[in-house]
């Protein structure tokens, strides 16, 4: 496994991945403690929304919050939530110091929360079908399933997304009041929200445009990583995975600290170097990485098998870096190694179905 090589600025590097440390790691943000990290695996996403819905009722269902989707799930190639997020700006310039310019999403962009004709049908003996009451020409996850190429090697694949509590954070560094940080103990970046005055300088900053303003609060909000969890605050006092996570039906997700180095957070990052950042040219250096997705080969039209990429690579480097392949290969011959009968500890480690392989919280003393 090849590493690209520290570029010296403590940033990231001109291939879009994270300068390493002097043990080849890659570095958690100065002045915190632990980095508290996510890895998810794309090749197990059935795009269910469970997440979603998990996430949402938990934090986001009532008080001016309708329309935020802290986790949502999009289809890629898509246009995402919201709607073309990637093209709004924000993040960092090439050499990752200056803060580049990003847009506020409109409402429409979000999609607006619709009003259906259930009362017609429920109480006025309607027999229309159930539909909404104004011209919806825009949601979240409008475009679900719709995908990109030609029957029939077309393609697609579902992207959950979360804050990334990215390392080098452009909306911590948008707020002039500096109501948004990130947390000493484990790098969750949090609002505070009698500091907040509801600015949205946070909201143009985050390229990944996962900070939301509440209009009834006129503060900003996101996740939080579900700290009360992972601090053990529930009602058993145990600690827990973030909804989002533990609630995932195929439990695609691992969870923990990316300076644990005997968790798998760490292995997938640092050692496998298969789990990838998205869009690492925003510079912001997230916390959430993801396996990068597999497809089936192309088919001719009679049917047979194509030696071509259905889903193009460059499309996964747009969306991944350029380690993409080489983490691609990585795993085709660890899984190709299993398939041998030979021990593969990447295997074993994607493969788990042990929640407390997926899960480690409890690492550090001073975290928990
Ligand atoms: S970590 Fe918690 S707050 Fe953040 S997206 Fe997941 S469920 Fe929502
Ligand atoms: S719950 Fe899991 S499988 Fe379902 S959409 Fe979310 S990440 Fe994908």
């Amino acid at each position: 496994m090849s590493k690209t090589d520290d570029d010296g600025t403590g940033r990231v590097g001109d291939e879009g991945r994270a300068a390493q440390t002097d043990d080849g790691n890659v570095p958690i943000a100065e002045g915190v403690d632990h980095q508290v990290a996510m890895v998810m695996d794309l090749n197990k996403c059935i795009g269910c929304q469970t997440c979603t819905i998990a996430c949402k009722t938990n934090w986001t269902e009532s008080g001016g919050r309708e329309y935020m989707y802290w986790n949502n799930v999009e289809t890629k190639p898509g246009a995402g939530y919201p709607r073309d997020w990637e093209e709004l700006g924000g993040g960092w310039d090439d050499e990752g110091q200056e803060r580049t310019p990003g847009e506020l999403p409109d409402e429409e962009a979000y999609g607006r929360p619709w009003e259906f004709n259930h009362e017609a049908i429920m109480y006025e003996g309607s027999d229309e079908p159930l539909r909404p009451m104004e011209n919806a020409d825009w949601g979240p996850n409008w475009d679900e399933d719709e995908g990109a190429g030609e029957y029939p090697n077309s393609y697609y694949f579902y992207l959950p997304r979360i804050c990334n509590h990215c390392t080098h954070p452009s909306c911590v560094e948008a707020c002039p009041r500096s109501a948004i940080y990130k947390r000493e103990e484990d790098g969750i970046v949090l609002i505070d929200q009698d500091r907040c005055r509801g600015y949205r300088y946070c909201v143009e900053g985050c390229p990944y445009k996962k900070v939301f303003y509440n209009a009834q609060t006129k503060t900003s909000e996101k996740c939080i990583f579900c700290y009360p969890r992972i601090e053990g605050e529930g009602p058993e006092g145990e600690v827990r995975p973030p909804s989002c996570a533990e609630d995932c039906p195929p439990q695609l997700r691992h969870v923990g600290f990316l300076d644990d180095e005997g968790g798998p957070i760490h292995k997938l990052v640092n050692e496998y170097e298969v789990a990838l950042r998205l869009h690492p040219e925003y510079r912001t250096e997230p916390n959430v990485y993801y396996i990068p997705p597999y497809a089936p080969p192309q088919t001719g039209d009679d049917g047979e098998t194509v030696d071509a990429d259905r889903i193009p690579l460059n499309y996964l480097e747009e969306l991944f870096g350029p380690q993409v392949e080489e983490a691609l290969n990585t795993i085709t011959r660890e899984r190709e190694r299993a398939e041998r009968g030979v021990e593969s500890e990447l295997m074993e480690i994607l493969s788990t179905v042990n929640n407390d392989d997926q899960y480690r919280l409890e690492v550090f003393d001073d975290a928990a």
